[in-house]
Order: C-alpha cells, then sequence, then structure tokens
C-alpha cells in the first residue's frame, strides 16, 4: 500500500447530540432539525452530550445555572455533573483535536450568548452553558444552533 495516499479529511466538528435527532433532552426528546444536517454535510461529526457524559440519566429534572453553580428544578445541587461533563466533551475535542463545536442555544451546558437566569421562569440572561464556557476558554470555537 502506497504510504503518501492523502486523505480528503473534513474539518472535525463536535456536536451537541440532541441537535442530531439522539434523545438525551432532559424530557426524553431531542431538537433535531434538518437545517443542522444542512449545515454538517461538509464535517467530520462526533457528537457530545455533557449532561450525559457528566452521569446524569434522561429523563432527568431540569437545571439552571446560579452564578457558579448549576441547580435542578428541585433544588439538587448538580454543579459537579456538569463540570464532570464538561470535562469530558474538551477531553474528547483534544484527543482529536478538534477546534470547532456546534451547541445547542439555551441549555445550561451547550448554551451560547443567553442562558435562562436560574429561577425557572423562562428568563433568558446573558451567559454560557457550563460546556460552552470551558470550550471558549480553552480556544474552541463555538457556534450556537
Ligand atoms: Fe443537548 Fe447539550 Fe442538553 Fe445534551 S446537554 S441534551 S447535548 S443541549
Amino acid at each position: 500500500m502506497d504510504s503518501k495516499i492523502i486523505k480528503n479529511q473534513k474539518e472535525k466538528i463536535l456536536v451537541s447530540a440532541c441537535l442530531l435527532g439522539v434523545n438525551c433532552k432532559y424530557d426524553g426528546g431531542n431538537n433535531y432539525s434538518k437545517e443542522i444536517d444542512e449545515f454538517l454535510k461538509d464535517y467530520e461529526i462526533i457528537p457530545i452530550c455533557p449532561e450525559i457524559m457528566g452521569g446524569l440519566p434522561t429523563p432527568r429534572v431540569p437545571s439552571e445555572r446560579l452564578g457558579d453553580k448549576v441547580i435542578s428544578k428541585d433544588g439538587v445541587d448538580v454543579t459537579k455533573q456538569y463540570l464532570k461533563g464538561a470535562n469530558e466533551c474538551l477531553f474528547l475535542a483534544k484527543k482529536y483535536d478538534v477546534k470547532k463545536a456546534l451547541l445547542k442555544l439555551k441549555s445550561p451546558s451547550c448554551g451560547l450568548g443567553k442562558i435562562y437566569d436560574g429561577t425557572f421562569s423562562r428568563n433568558l440572561i446573558e451567559g454560557n452553558g457550563v460546556t460552552a464556557d470551558l470550550f471558549l476558554k480553552n480556544g474552541i470555537e463555538v457556534i450556537g444552533m
């Protein structure tokens, strides 16, 4: 075999698995749309779900960021699981040298620019999800969808 054959490799991208149609959303559903498939057609996709990778079940009680913490609607501090999930996703990004991520908007893990304010009343404030924050701090470009 000729070792000089160069593969036509696509750019890699980490993608919130719920955007791909995986039923990993807190309520057991997903956030799929055809627009996402169209956007991703020229990428090599690495699916991630920080909340599952942090050890949380599906379905699960929804959570929101509150300052430095993440608190579930029934008052449980799930910050540790959110941080674990973010770090597992960063591990994959580093392992496979991925510099870009497409993440689900408004999520306490994946959100970019705007997230819910921690009162579970649908109020949005400026901020990012825990994983989006960690990606940005580590030089990964984040696109929200
Ligand atoms: Fe989707 Fe991210 Fe929430 Fe997982 S953590 S369900 S990938 S928005």
